[in-house]
């Protein structure tokens, strides 16, 4: 199977998903969306109203300042792999629980596989326990990571960003460290491109 049949799949797998309660409550779910050959993929905490009614991630207020945010690095969304550590809606958008966080990790897991990006980027502090665990987001933010020939780069929620100023330019100072982290994991990586194992096993 290809990738993009096995996304596809996946993609369907995470529709049906019963694994916890948010899928009762949810309108759709939301399962992620860009290329299946993106180098970068982004993680946010789950999806807001407007994601959950079109079952795309980063589609309201946020969203559009994440695309100011791709846009300010010359990159735009369609190039860019874009999901969320859980793929239903957490009601009344509060932040998802733990264990809702776990019972989805494993949708984030097989996307993580079948993409193979070179970077990830967190978006918040949900996002960036799952691979900064125990770290604080006011600490780490704008710091990067290197595991396995994948860089891990943790950023505030846009959303967060949004509403407070300091925040904002703390995430596009961020967002501008992007390119130059990108560059030089493809340059370490370059010579390992034919021996990237089939499956990651990061954690
Ligand atoms: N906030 C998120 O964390 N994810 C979305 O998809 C939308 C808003």
């Amino acid at each position: 199977m290809n990738n993009m049949s096995a996304l596809t799949e996946l993609y369907h797998d995470v529709t049906v998903c019963k694994r916890c309660e948010l899928y009762k409550i949810a309108t759709r779910a939301v399962p992620g969306e860009g290329p299946e050959n993106s180098e970068i993929m982004f993680i946010g905490e789950g999806p807001g109203f407007n994601e959950d009614q079109q079952g795309r991630p980063f589609v309201g207020a946020a969203g559009k300042f994440l695309d100011q945010l791709f846009a300010s690095i010359g990159l735009k969304r369609e190039q860019i792999y874009i999901t969320n550590v859980v793929k239903h809606r957490p009601p009344n958008n509060r932040e998802p629980l733990p264990a809702e966080i776990l019972a989805c990790s494993a949708w984030l897991d097989r996307q993580l596989e079948l993409i193979r990006p070179k970077m990830i980027v967190t978006l918040g502090r949900h996002s960036m326990a799952r691979y900064f665990p125990n770290k604080s987001i006011s600490k780490i933010h704008g710091t990067a990571e290197v595991r396995d020939g994948i860089i891990f780069f943790a950023m505030y929620h846009p959303a967060a960003a949004l509403h407070q100023q300091s925040l904002r330019y703390e995430i596009e100072q961020d967002m501008l460290k992007i390119p130059l982290l990108l560059k030089k994991i493809k340059e370490t990586t370059k010579d390992m491109q034919n021996e990237k194992p089939q499956q990651l096993s990061m954690f």
